[in-house]
Protein backbone atom coordinates (compact mmCIF):
# COMPACT_ATOMS: atom_id res chain seq x y z
CA UNK A 1 0.00 0.00 0.00
CA UNK A 2 1.63 3.15 -0.78
CA UNK A 3 1.53 5.59 1.59
CA UNK A 4 3.07 9.63 1.49
CA UNK A 5 3.84 12.02 3.76
CA UNK A 6 4.89 14.68 2.06
CA UNK A 7 3.00 16.79 -0.86
CA UNK A 8 5.86 16.92 -3.29
CA UNK A 9 5.95 13.22 -3.28
CA UNK A 10 1.84 12.37 -3.58
CA UNK A 11 2.23 15.10 -6.34
CA UNK A 12 4.69 12.94 -8.19
CA UNK A 13 3.46 9.71 -7.60
CA UNK A 14 -0.17 10.82 -8.78
CA UNK A 15 0.99 12.73 -12.24
CA UNK A 16 3.30 9.28 -12.90
CA UNK A 17 0.13 7.46 -12.97
CA UNK A 18 -2.25 9.35 -14.55
CA UNK A 19 -3.37 10.25 -18.15
CA UNK A 20 -5.49 13.19 -19.08
CA UNK A 21 -8.44 10.59 -18.88
CA UNK A 22 -8.04 9.70 -15.01
CA UNK A 23 -10.59 10.26 -12.38
CA UNK A 24 -9.53 10.46 -8.76
CA UNK A 25 -11.95 10.09 -6.06
CA UNK A 26 -10.41 12.50 -3.18
CA UNK A 27 -11.64 11.06 0.41
CA UNK A 28 -10.08 13.91 3.02
CA UNK A 29 -10.41 12.93 6.59
CA UNK A 30 -9.26 13.79 10.06
CA UNK A 31 -8.41 9.76 11.01
CA UNK A 32 -9.72 7.99 13.67
CA UNK A 33 -11.56 6.19 10.45
CA UNK A 34 -15.35 4.43 11.54
CA UNK A 35 -17.58 2.95 8.76
CA UNK A 36 -18.54 6.39 7.76
CA UNK A 37 -15.44 7.18 6.31
CA UNK A 38 -15.15 3.94 4.61
CA UNK A 39 -18.82 4.34 3.11
CA UNK A 40 -17.36 7.63 1.17
CA UNK A 41 -14.06 5.56 0.11
CA UNK A 42 -16.39 2.80 -0.72
CA UNK A 43 -18.33 5.53 -3.25
CA UNK A 44 -15.15 6.91 -4.31
CA UNK A 45 -14.10 3.13 -5.67
CA UNK A 46 -16.69 2.73 -7.43
CA UNK A 47 -16.89 5.80 -9.22
CA UNK A 48 -13.01 6.38 -9.83
CA UNK A 49 -9.68 4.73 -11.80
CA UNK A 50 -8.02 6.00 -8.67
CA UNK A 51 -8.93 6.69 -5.00
CA UNK A 52 -6.77 9.14 -2.44
CA UNK A 53 -7.63 9.17 1.34
CA UNK A 54 -5.88 12.37 3.75
CA UNK A 55 -5.58 11.96 7.20
CA UNK A 56 -4.51 14.88 8.69
CA UNK A 57 -6.03 17.10 11.70
CA UNK A 58 -6.14 20.44 10.59
CA UNK A 59 -5.08 22.62 13.52
CA UNK A 60 -6.61 25.62 12.01
CA UNK A 61 -9.84 24.47 12.06
CA UNK A 62 -10.04 23.80 15.56
CA UNK A 63 -10.97 26.95 17.91
CA UNK A 64 -10.76 24.95 21.16
CA UNK A 65 -7.24 23.83 21.88
CA UNK A 66 -8.36 20.67 24.08
CA UNK A 67 -10.27 19.73 21.30
CA UNK A 68 -7.50 19.71 19.01
CA UNK A 69 -4.96 18.28 21.60
CA UNK A 70 -7.37 14.95 22.54
CA UNK A 71 -8.53 14.49 18.97
CA UNK A 72 -7.84 10.89 18.26
CA UNK A 73 -4.85 10.22 16.29
CA UNK A 74 -4.77 6.27 15.21
CA UNK A 75 -3.02 5.78 11.91
CA UNK A 76 -1.43 2.85 12.35
CA UNK A 77 -5.04 1.25 12.29
CA UNK A 78 -6.27 3.48 9.99
CA UNK A 79 -4.04 2.20 7.25
CA UNK A 80 -4.98 -1.57 8.29
CA UNK A 81 -8.86 -0.65 7.18
CA UNK A 82 -7.99 1.28 4.56
CA UNK A 83 -5.60 -1.92 3.29
CA UNK A 84 -9.07 -4.46 4.29
CA UNK A 85 -11.23 -2.47 2.31
CA UNK A 86 -8.71 -1.86 -0.94
CA UNK A 87 -5.17 -2.10 -0.77
CA UNK A 88 -4.63 0.01 -3.86
CA UNK A 89 -6.07 3.36 -1.79
CA UNK A 90 -3.30 6.08 -1.77
CA UNK A 91 -3.24 7.64 1.87
CA UNK A 92 -1.98 10.75 1.86
CA UNK A 93 -0.39 11.35 5.93
CA UNK A 94 1.63 14.90 5.62
CA UNK A 95 2.58 16.35 8.99
CA UNK A 96 1.53 20.31 9.96
CA UNK A 97 4.79 21.45 8.47
CA UNK A 98 4.55 20.01 5.18
CA UNK A 99 0.95 21.65 4.76
CA UNK A 100 1.57 24.79 6.31
CA UNK A 101 5.61 24.98 5.48
CA UNK A 102 5.69 27.21 9.04
CA UNK A 103 2.56 29.27 8.89
CA UNK A 104 0.03 27.79 10.61
CA UNK A 105 -3.01 30.30 9.82
CA UNK A 106 -6.24 29.99 7.93
CA UNK A 107 -6.81 31.93 4.61
CA UNK A 108 -10.35 33.85 4.94
CA UNK A 109 -13.48 32.97 2.55
CA UNK A 110 -16.26 34.31 1.86
CA UNK A 111 -18.97 31.54 1.36
CA UNK A 112 -22.21 34.27 0.58
CA UNK A 113 -23.05 33.89 3.99
CA UNK A 114 -23.16 29.92 4.74
CA UNK A 115 -20.29 31.00 7.41
CA UNK A 116 -22.69 32.84 9.54
CA UNK A 117 -24.71 30.05 10.63
CA UNK A 118 -24.52 27.66 13.02
CA UNK A 119 -20.87 25.68 13.34
CA UNK A 120 -19.93 29.18 12.42
CA UNK A 121 -21.28 31.44 15.19
CA UNK A 122 -19.96 28.74 17.70
CA UNK A 123 -16.87 27.88 16.39
CA UNK A 124 -15.23 31.00 15.62
CA UNK A 125 -12.63 31.02 12.27
CA UNK A 126 -13.78 26.88 12.19
CA UNK A 127 -14.55 27.39 8.73
CA UNK A 128 -11.76 29.69 7.37
CA UNK A 129 -9.81 26.81 8.88
CA UNK A 130 -11.60 24.06 6.82
CA UNK A 131 -11.78 26.07 3.44
CA UNK A 132 -7.93 26.27 3.58
CA UNK A 133 -7.36 22.79 4.08
CA UNK A 134 -9.77 21.43 1.82
CA UNK A 135 -8.15 24.14 -1.04
CA UNK A 136 -4.59 23.23 -0.07
CA UNK A 137 -5.88 19.50 -0.17
CA UNK A 138 -7.68 20.05 -3.87
CA UNK A 139 -4.55 21.61 -5.38
CA UNK A 140 -2.18 18.84 -4.43
CA UNK A 141 -4.94 15.80 -5.06
CA UNK A 142 -6.55 17.43 -8.22
CA UNK A 143 -9.18 15.51 -7.57
CA UNK A 144 -12.34 14.82 -10.14
CA UNK A 145 -14.69 14.14 -7.13
CA UNK A 146 -14.27 14.58 -3.84
CA UNK A 147 -16.42 13.07 -1.11
CA UNK A 148 -17.63 14.47 2.32
CA UNK A 149 -20.34 13.40 4.91
CA UNK A 150 -23.69 14.81 5.42
CA UNK A 151 -23.03 14.60 8.47
CA UNK A 152 -21.46 17.74 8.61
CA UNK A 153 -23.79 19.64 6.30
CA UNK A 154 -22.92 23.08 6.59
CA UNK A 155 -19.26 21.92 5.77
CA UNK A 156 -20.48 20.10 2.37
CA UNK A 157 -22.17 23.40 1.36
CA UNK A 158 -19.10 25.42 2.54
CA UNK A 159 -16.31 23.20 0.40
CA UNK A 160 -19.05 23.46 -2.51
CA UNK A 161 -18.96 27.28 -2.38
CA UNK A 162 -15.69 27.73 -1.70
CA UNK A 163 -14.98 25.09 -4.64
CA UNK A 164 -17.14 27.14 -7.28
CA UNK A 165 -15.71 30.68 -6.05
CA UNK A 166 -12.36 29.46 -6.57
CA UNK A 167 -13.44 27.63 -10.00
CA UNK A 168 -11.38 24.56 -8.76
CA UNK A 169 -11.67 21.65 -11.40
CA UNK A 170 -13.46 19.55 -9.07
CA UNK A 171 -16.91 17.78 -8.19
CA UNK A 172 -18.44 17.86 -4.63
CA UNK A 173 -20.44 15.04 -3.38
CA UNK A 174 -22.45 14.90 -0.47
CA UNK A 175 -22.77 10.96 1.05
CA UNK A 176 -25.40 9.57 3.68
CA UNK A 177 -24.92 9.56 7.27
CA UNK A 178 -23.29 6.21 8.54
CA UNK A 179 -25.14 5.43 11.94
CA UNK A 180 -24.15 3.11 14.56
CA UNK A 181 -26.90 0.45 15.76
CA UNK A 182 -28.49 2.92 18.33
CA UNK A 183 -28.57 5.62 15.57
CA UNK A 184 -25.86 7.45 16.85
CA UNK A 185 -23.88 9.33 13.84
CA UNK A 186 -20.78 7.52 13.39
CA UNK A 187 -18.60 10.04 14.67
CA UNK A 188 -14.41 10.29 15.48
CA UNK A 189 -15.41 11.66 18.44
CA UNK A 190 -17.38 8.97 19.79
CA UNK A 191 -14.23 7.04 20.49
CA UNK A 192 -14.03 9.44 23.65
CA UNK A 193 -17.69 8.85 25.50
CA UNK A 194 -17.78 5.99 27.60
CA UNK A 195 -19.83 3.12 27.09
CA UNK A 196 -23.20 4.35 28.57
CA UNK A 197 -22.69 7.94 27.13
CA UNK A 198 -22.43 5.99 23.77
CA UNK A 199 -25.56 4.42 24.38
CA UNK A 200 -27.56 7.49 26.18
CA UNK A 201 -26.26 9.85 23.12
CA UNK A 202 -28.39 7.59 20.73
CA UNK A 203 -31.16 10.55 22.39
CA UNK A 204 -29.74 12.84 19.63
CA UNK A 205 -31.18 11.24 16.96
CA UNK A 206 -34.12 10.51 18.49
CA UNK A 207 -34.98 13.93 19.29
CA UNK A 208 -34.22 14.65 15.66
CA UNK A 209 -36.36 12.24 14.44
CA UNK A 210 -39.27 13.10 16.80
CA UNK A 211 -38.89 17.04 15.45
CA UNK A 212 -38.85 16.37 11.83
CA UNK A 213 -42.19 14.49 13.04
CA UNK A 214 -43.59 17.37 15.03
CA UNK A 215 -42.50 19.43 12.15
CA UNK A 216 -45.13 18.02 9.76
CA UNK A 217 -47.75 20.07 11.79
CA UNK A 218 -46.28 22.64 14.00
CA UNK A 219 -44.03 25.82 13.55
CA UNK A 220 -40.05 25.70 13.32
CA UNK A 221 -40.24 27.79 17.08
CA UNK A 222 -42.62 25.05 18.47
CA UNK A 223 -40.17 22.71 17.41
CA UNK A 224 -37.45 24.09 19.12
CA UNK A 225 -38.90 25.19 22.05
CA UNK A 226 -39.47 21.62 22.75
CA UNK A 227 -35.87 20.33 21.34
CA UNK A 228 -34.65 22.66 24.42
CA UNK A 229 -37.18 21.16 27.48
CA UNK A 230 -36.31 17.91 25.62
CA UNK A 231 -32.07 18.64 26.72
CA UNK A 232 -32.74 20.31 29.90
CA UNK A 233 -34.03 17.42 31.18
CA UNK A 234 -31.42 14.96 30.29
CA UNK A 235 -28.36 15.13 33.10
CA UNK A 236 -24.73 15.31 31.15
CA UNK A 237 -25.76 16.17 28.13
CA UNK A 238 -26.04 20.30 27.37
CA UNK A 239 -28.04 21.82 23.99
CA UNK A 240 -25.34 23.54 22.45
CA UNK A 241 -27.54 24.90 19.61
CA UNK A 242 -30.86 23.27 17.52
CA UNK A 243 -31.61 25.01 14.32
CA UNK A 244 -34.13 24.28 11.45
CA UNK A 245 -32.98 26.15 8.22
CA UNK A 246 -32.97 26.09 4.47
CA UNK A 247 -30.62 23.47 2.74
CA UNK A 248 -29.51 25.86 0.36
CA UNK A 249 -29.20 29.45 2.07
CA UNK A 250 -28.41 27.28 5.30
CA UNK A 251 -30.93 30.24 7.05
CA UNK A 252 -32.66 29.75 9.99
CA UNK A 253 -36.76 29.20 8.60
CA UNK A 254 -39.23 32.23 9.13
CA UNK A 255 -41.83 31.03 7.36
CA UNK A 256 -42.28 27.38 5.38
CA UNK A 257 -42.10 27.61 1.70
CA UNK A 258 -43.31 24.14 0.42
CA UNK A 259 -40.88 24.73 -2.54
CA UNK A 260 -37.93 24.70 0.09
CA UNK A 261 -35.94 21.94 1.41
CA UNK A 262 -35.95 22.31 5.00
CA UNK A 263 -33.22 20.32 7.23
CA UNK A 264 -32.74 20.19 11.16
CA UNK A 265 -29.31 20.77 12.79
CA UNK A 266 -27.88 19.82 15.63
CA UNK A 267 -24.83 20.56 18.62
CA UNK A 268 -24.97 18.81 21.96
CA UNK A 269 -21.92 18.59 24.85
CA UNK A 270 -21.81 15.39 26.51
CA UNK A 271 -19.74 16.15 29.47
CA UNK A 272 -17.09 18.18 27.19
CA UNK A 273 -17.59 16.17 24.14
CA UNK A 274 -19.56 18.19 21.03
CA UNK A 275 -21.32 15.93 18.86
CA UNK A 276 -23.12 16.93 15.94
CA UNK A 277 -26.44 15.64 14.04
CA UNK A 278 -28.40 16.72 11.35
CA UNK A 279 -31.75 15.38 9.69
CA UNK A 280 -34.29 16.09 6.36
CA UNK A 281 -37.20 17.52 6.66
CA UNK A 282 -38.48 16.81 3.49
P1 LIG B 1 -13.70 13.91 9.72
O1 LIG B 1 -12.62 12.91 9.77
O2 LIG B 1 -14.60 13.91 10.92
O3 LIG B 1 -13.23 15.28 9.34
O4 LIG B 1 -14.66 13.46 8.54
C1 LIG B 1 -14.16 13.23 7.24
C2 LIG B 1 -15.32 13.08 6.30
O5 LIG B 1 -16.12 11.99 6.70
C3 LIG B 1 -16.24 14.33 6.30
O6 LIG B 1 -16.67 14.57 4.98
C4 LIG B 1 -17.37 13.89 7.17
O7 LIG B 1 -18.59 14.55 6.90
C5 LIG B 1 -17.46 12.41 6.83
N1 LIG B 1 -18.13 11.69 7.89
C6 LIG B 1 -17.87 11.76 9.23
N2 LIG B 1 -18.74 11.01 9.92
C7 LIG B 1 -19.57 10.44 9.00
C8 LIG B 1 -20.69 9.56 9.09
N3 LIG B 1 -21.13 9.12 10.26
N4 LIG B 1 -21.30 9.18 7.94
C9 LIG B 1 -20.85 9.64 6.74
N5 LIG B 1 -19.81 10.47 6.60
C10 LIG B 1 -19.18 10.88 7.71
Amino acid sequence: MLIFNRQAALSDHLKSVSTPNTTIGFVPTMGALHKGHLSLLEESLQNNDLTVISIFVNPTQFNNAEDLEKYPRTLESDVEKIKKLHPGIVVFAPSVEDIYEGKTVSQHFNYDGLENQMEGKFRTGHFDGVGTIVKRLFEIVKPTNAYFGEKDFQQLQIVKKMAQKQQLPVNVIGCPIFREANGLAMSSRNERLTNKERQDAAVIYQTLKTAKTKFGTETAKAVADWVQETFKNIPGFELEYFEIADEDTLEPLEQKNTNKHYRAFIAVFVNKIRLIDTISLN
